[in-house]
């Protein structure tokens, strides 16, 4: 015999189900917030100080861009160059190379510990990059090695009971190739050091030399997740032809090999005023073959001449284009526009 209520009992049963299954969902498929060098819109790029902030500020992920010490340690720089992040020009005046430039590869890891790290300004005019960012020479910032960088986190996700992931970057593996240095299998191994081995782990692993991506994973055994990054120009200085890459074509050869692509907010978003943008298709061609993808970079204070403001570029990334995740320089005002969308 069924009893009458039956149908009230299962639905009474499915509901709760049906509810944390839609909420589950709409979790799975909220964007990600990238911290762009840390929240380097408020403390100097890259120092632990950017990087806890961002953290603090409830991002899913913290960028690491790589670069090599003449001792062959991965650091976590932006540049090649050091003079536009530190006080190298002063401390060491005759360490500079032809060109004028001071870099990292010249320095070991003792000597780069000596620096002081401030906020991005111009080489030649000492000027800084974003004037309204933090001021340039204040506080007490160093350079962090990658392997300092990803304890730093380690401990902060423990601490937190939180697990935001990392996003590392290896930077002109083909530069550092022609300086006698080999940068990924020295970044692999501290990866695989730190937990980070499998796509199951909270970690992309991002580089712009299509030649090294496809050595990251097929030669170098890297199984984790892969990002090739897109630079929204012509051919790179490597040969990498980013062109052809972001074609449906290019993107589907490259389909086989990584997990997402990391294009310019320019090639989602064409045009040279709000009045004549237009989403490109891009996204849809990557998601056609299973690429997420990760455009490059919200910054408040200098946004892209298609958007009228941060609100409008994040509607037209996430609602529009349908984008999977964001790099962004102010992780709080990326944090903050999709928990209002939930
Ligand atoms: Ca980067």
């Amino acid at each position: 015999m069924i009893p009458a209520t039956l149908p009230l009992m299962i639905l009474r049963f499915l509901f709760p189900i049906a509810l944390s299954l839609a909420s589950f969902c709409a979790k799975a498929e909220s964007p990600l917030v990238i911290a762009h060098r840390g929240a380097s819109g408020y403390v100097p790029e890259h120092t632990l100080e950017a990087k806890a902030m961002a953290h603090a500020m409830g991002v899913d992920f913290l960028e690491q861009d790589i670069v090599l010490s003449k001792d062959d340690v991965p650091v976590v720089l932006h540049d090649t160059q050091i003079d536009t992040v530190t006080d190298v020009a002063s401390q060491f005046p005759d360490r500079k190379r032809e060109d004028g430039r001071y870099y990292a590869l010249d320095f070991t890891l003792a000597e780069l510990k000596q620096l002081r790290v401030t906020e991005r300004f111009d080489s030649k005019t000492g000027k800084p990059v974003y004037p309204t960012r933090f001021p340039g020479g204040k506080g007490r910032f160093e350079i962090v090695s990658l392997e300092e960088e990803l304890e730093f986190i380690e401990a902060l996700n423990q601490s937190t009971g939180r697990n935001v992931g990392i996003y590392p970057e290896i930077k002109k593996p083909k530069w550092h190739r022609d300086q006698g240095h080999d940068i990924s299998p020295l970044v692999l191994s501290i990866l695989e050091k730190f937990g980070y081995r499998s796509k199951e782990d909270a970690c992309f692993l991002q580089c712009f030399e299509i030649a090294e991506v496809k050595r990251i994973r097929e030669d170098l055994g890297w199984n984790g997740r892969l990002v090739m990054l897109l630079s929204g120009g012509g051919k790179g200085k490597d040969g990498t032809d980013f062109p052809h890459l972001r074609t449906r074509a290019g993107l589907q050869e490259i389909s086989a090999i990584v997990d997402g692509i990391g294009p310019s907010i320019g090639s989602v978003i064409s045009g040279k005023s709000p009045g004549d943008r237009q989403i490109t298709d891009l996204v849809k061609h990557a998601h056609a073959v299973n690429l997420v993808v990760h455009p490059y970079t919200l910054r408040a204070d200098d946004l892209q001449k298609t958007v009228n403001s941060a609100d409008d570029l994040m509607d037209l990334l996430f609602r529009e284009a349908g984008v999977d995740g964001l790099f962004t320089d102010f992780p709080d005002v990326t944090v903050e526009w999709i928990d209002e969308q939930e």
